[in-house]
């Protein structure tokens, strides 16, 4: 996962429900916060209207959240389902990592 500045991965309440514990996604145009009650939303990095440092390694894929392992097997999985229809419509990184969860 990207180093980052100490900060970045600060949590915050989430604005619908108040909890606290979420996932936190450095993407290449913004930062993905989920809460564990599945309310998702995007802060723009600082520069741009937030807060949060943009870090100098952002997730581009679901293979960047994953230790090697993990990422090989992943890829592995990823050449069989090539053919699925329903993977490849996931466009963006975020609907990826939903389709596997
Ligand atoms: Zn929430």
């Amino acid at each position: 996962m990207a180093a980052c500045k100490a900060g970045f991965y600060e949590q915050t309440p989430c604005p619908r429900c108040g909890i606290v514990e979420q996932f936190i996604i450095p993407l290449e145009e913004a930062v993905y916060l989920e809460c564990i009650r599945g309310h998702g939303r995007y802060e723009p990095y600082a520069g741009s209207g937030g807060t949060r440092p943009k870090p100098k390694q952002v997730v581009r894929g679901v293979e960047d959240l994953l230790e090697q392992e993990h990422r090989e097997l992943y890829l592995c999985i990823r050449r069989v389902l090539a053919k699925d229809s329903l993977f490849n419509e996931q466009a963006d990184t975020i609907g990826q990592i939903n389709y596997f969860c």
